[in-house]
């Protein structure tokens, strides 16, 4: 079968794009899924460059794609059948095939297209969860979104205004922070690269006070500001590492404001039995009710996946970029 994979960590030249990679031999509760879209996450660049560590070589990178069940191993549910679409989360996605363990497959309603899902289900639902779980968000609360025309941002913003919260957005040019504003941000910002500036701007917009949340998906570049521009009781919630990884904090900087501090990871908030279908189930009400659109910024042919990574590390990018073997 097609697909890529990497023999070390490092560039986007690590990346090895194959067509005569043996179809994957399924485990007990295992699906097999022929992926007809496969979704890009920033968390693909830290395998390949090994921020995280790759579990063996060659290691089939990719983390989440949508198609149809073209096997089923021993011991799988009977909720899942031959030829069913379905999406799913786990490794080794991008490839034509892919070996999913049952628990990780969520069978797709008829309103869902694989396209749609396979562009919403990581990025969305953490969205969601960190709307949720993390700092469960209040109508009327001003909340700051870093990277907020990127894959997860955009789902942020568009949350963020359907539960009737205030967002202050930041994206790196001005066509960024206009689409993040058509999303639903109320106010957009630029990084500045002096945090005090930035931190004034964000007092001035809310009366003062501060925000009640930051969502950090960018990291080492923004932490201090993000710090800074807390309300007192604020939660600064770090859950990515675009620009780099957070340093060791010193715990008592969170004393003068009383702030909390998290980073969570989505895949521990849907661990537990019934998590993930809730949870998605929640996701396709918004996609289908609301009207939240996932917006896909490319469609790439499998083989250019030296393009994809370049254009999601050089910031080319808006929204979600899908891969089709
Ligand atoms: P994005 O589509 O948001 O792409 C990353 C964005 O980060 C860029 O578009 C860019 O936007 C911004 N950025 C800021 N600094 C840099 C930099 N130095 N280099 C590159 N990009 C930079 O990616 P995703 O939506 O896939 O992921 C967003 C973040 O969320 C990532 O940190 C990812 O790891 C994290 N994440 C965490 C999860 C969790 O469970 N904890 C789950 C899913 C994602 P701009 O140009 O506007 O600054």
């Amino acid at each position: 079968m097609k697909g890529v994979w990497i023999e070390k960590t490092g560039g986007t030249e690590v990346l090895q794009y194959k067509t005569d990679i043996q179809v994957p031999e399924l485990k007990e509760g295992e699906v097999l899924v022929k992926n007809e879209y496969i979704g890009v996450n920033y968390i693909d660049t830290y395998f390949r460059t090994g921020l995280y560590a790759p579990p063996h070589y060659p290691y089939i990178l990719g983390r989440e794609g949508a198609g149809t069940i073209a096997a089923l191993g021993p011991n799988t549910p009977s909720s899942l059948s031959l030829n069913s679409s379905v999406v799913y989360m786990h490794q080794f996605a991008y490839a034509e095939y892919t070996p999913v363990p049952a628990h990780m497959v969520v069978p797709l309603p008829p309103t869902i297209s694989p396209k749609t899902a396979a562009a919403a289900i990581i990025q969305g639902l953490t969205a969601l969860t960190l709307i949720r779980d993390a700092y469960p968000v209040q109508r009327g609360d001003w909340i700051l979104v870093h990277a907020a025309a990127g894959g997860v941002g955009l789902w942020l913003v568009q949350l963020l205004k359907a539960v009737g919260a205030r967002t202050i957005a930041t994206a790196s040019t001005a066509e960024k922070r206009e689409l993040a504003k058509t999303y639903g941000a109320e106010v957009t910002l630029e990084y500045f690269d002096n945090g005090d500036v930035f931190v004034k701007k964000v007092l001035e917009v809310t009366g003062g006070k501060g925000v009640s949340a930051v969502f950090d998906g960018v990291g080492k570049a923004t932490f201090d500001a993000s710090l800074g521009s807390l309300a007192r009781k604020g939660s600064l919630v770090s859950f990515g590492n675009a620009s780099g990884a957070v340093p060791p904090v010193t715990i008592s900087r969170l004393t003068t404001k009383n702030a909390k501090l998290l980073r969570p990871n989505l895949f521990t908030y849907i661990s537990e039995e019934g998590e993930l279908e809730k949870a998605s189930a929640e996701l396709w009400d918004f996609i289908v009710k609301d009207k939240m659109d996932p917006r896909i910024h490319e469609v790439y042919p499998l083989k250019d996946i030296v393009r994809v990574h370049q254009d999601l590390e050089g910031r080319k990018t808006t929204g979600k970029l899908l891969l089709q073997p």
